[in-house]
């Protein structure tokens, strides 16, 4: 699909938006392609749009959305060359990067599409004996029509997590990519109507703007909201939807903490913290920001994670390991925590002050800077680690549990990795490794405090997207032994007395 096409299904659903989204490489600065600013109005009609196709759409078997999400998956697969290179133009990461959040992307495509009819069928449950003349069952219903509102930094990956499984679940989606990718966003659902031509218009459909095109979204009257994106924006979408009581799930930010205890293999957890912590420009929310390592393998850590940052080059060229901050503000957030992070008593290991070079940052790591810096306690979002010596995992494990956030960790230590990684506080921990829980589909992911609320992916995501239907048919009649009719038995109800006394009379 190319640039053109895109821009022509985003204005197609813009209905003819005046002002303009201009979306540009963030390495060089070129234009990549305009899209529309959608505002209230437009984003109404798409919610219509959408909301008519619900009932063809949640209408369908669950074999019939398996085989439309599959025929998605394979027109991105097919493509991925055109795809990758569109993400690396519109989001800045290197082509394998890119290629590789698309893989990821078509496994939640797949895992949603094959086990969304395990999860969601109906169930029978037990009536109990007050209504044993009752079948009930609980069916997952979809919601009806799903807002999915995107962050830049994952810009396929991550929506993808709402995208897939709200469909596989018979919702129909509004998607708003961030204002960096909306390119991307355009290919993604581009590539789905391109694949089920039958199907009609509004199953998967596409708005562009700014944060107030989202907003406009969260008031349409969607059923859902599912949101991607930062702390701050998503109390502002909580507010915005606690206007109609419109439910919410929030994906947001992180500070996520590695723990490095004195039996791990230490040069695989510097490897991985390197990894985790410079990948994307850091730009990942479940990246690694503050590592905790015990003071006896402190110094072989640093050695050997100096050695692995110092290896790596950022740049926009083929062999660069990772490329330039996306949002030119980024820049700006990691040069204060740098410096924040060196004034708290920090000692700057790898690179420094003079490591941000616009739109590149290099990596840098900061030993031992207070805790109560900028550094250690927001949200960084580039390539930067802090790492403070602990004399104990409890230490360790407190000092990581210090935060606000409580997203995903990481713990490497040989003995002890489960059982460290049950107390820290955070939505998913990788154990001897980084991330890895993102790329099991089963897993289900997501935090709570300011890291948000709700799930995506495996079993939990599909239930996401749905909500319970309890159904209670009578199977036969009980002359007057039912509860709810004003023909009760008095010798039934006498006899109910002592079922109620020998059932609930002792604890226990
Ligand atoms: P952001 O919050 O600035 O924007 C996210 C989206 O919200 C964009 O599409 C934006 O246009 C929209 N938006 C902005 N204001 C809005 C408003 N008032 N109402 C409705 N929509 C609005 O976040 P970002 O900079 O795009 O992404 C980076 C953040 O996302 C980081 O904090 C990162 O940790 C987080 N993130 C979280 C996850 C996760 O799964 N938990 C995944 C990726 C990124």
């Amino acid at each position: 699909m190319t640039d053109t096409a895109a821009t022509a299904t985003a204005q197609q659903a813009a209905g003819g938006g005046e002002d303009q989204l201009r979306s540009t490489n963030p390495a060089t600065g070129a234009l990549v392609a305009r899209y529309p600013v959608h505002g209230p109005g437009e984003v109404g009609e798409a919610v219509r749009t959408a909301r008519a196709a619900a009932a063809s759409w949640g209408g369908l078997s669950f074999a019939e959305r398996e085989r439309a999400l599959l025929r998605w998956a394979a027109r991105l697969a097919n493509t991925t060359e055109r795809f990758s290179e569109l993400i690396h133009d519109e989001n800045g990461k290197p082509h394998e990067d890119a290629f590789a959040e698309v893989i990821l992307a078509l496994e939640h495509i797949r895992w949603a599409a094959k086990n969304a009819h395990r999860v969601l069928r109906p169930r029978k449950v037990s009536p109990g004996i007050l209504m044993s003349n009752f079948a009930a069952t609980v069916e997952q219903r979809p919601f009806g029509v799903v807002g999915a509102i995107g962050p830049w930094n994952y810009p396929v990956y991550t929506p993808m997590g709402s995208l897939a499984y709200a469909l596989a679940a018979g919702n129909t989606v509004v998607f708003k990519p961030s204002e960096y990718t909306p390119g991307i966003g355009a290919y993604l659902i581009d590539a789905f109507t391109e694949a089920n031509p039958e199907l009609p218009a509004g199953v998967l459909s596409l708005v562009t703007g700014y944060g107030e095109t989202g907003a406009a979204l969260c008031r349409s009257g969607v059923d859902k909201l599912a949101f991607t994106g930062s702390a701050a924006t998503g109390s502002k979408i909580m507010a915005a939807c606690a206007e109609r009581l419109t439910p919410v799930v929030l994906e947001c930010g992180g500070k996520d903490p590695m723990v490095v205890a004195e039996d791990a293999d230490i040069e695989a957890a510097a490897e991985a913290a390197a990894f985790a912590g410079f990948s994307n420009a850091g730009q990942t929310c479940i990246g690694i920001e503050r590592v905790y390592v015990q003071r006896a393998v402190r110094d072989p850590f640093l050695a050997a994670l100096r050695k692995h940052a110092e290896a790596l080059r950022p740049g926009g060229d083929v062999g660069a390991s990772y490329g330039p901050m996306t949002m030119p503000t980024g820049t700006e957030t990691v040069q204060r925590h740098i410096d924040a992070a060196l004034a708290a008593g920090g000692k700057a290991v790898v690179g420094g002050s003079d490591s941000v070079r616009k739109p590149y940052v290099n990596p840098v790591v900061i030993l031992d800077a207070d805790e109560s810096s900028a550094a250690v306690r927001e949200e960084t979002f580039g390539p930067t680690l802090t790492v403070r010596t602990v004399d104990s995992v409890d230490e360790a494990v407190e000092l990581a549990n210090a935060t606000e956030y409580g997203l995903a960790a990481s713990v490497f230590s040989a003995r002890r990795g489960e059982q460290i990684a049950r107390r820290l506080n955070a939505g998913a921990t990788a154990v001897n490794s980084v991330m890895a829980f993102a790329a099991t589909s089963g897993l289900p992911f997501g935090g709570h405090g300011q890291s948000g609320f709700g799930r995506i992916h495996g079993d939990e995501g599909l239930r996401e997207f749905s909500r319970p239907k309890s159904v209670a048919a009578k199977r036969f009649s009980v002359p007057g032994g039912e509860l709810f009719t004003f023909k009760r038995n008095r010798l039934v109800v006498a006899l109910l007395r002592r079922i109620v006394r020998l059932r609930h009379g002792r604890a226990g």
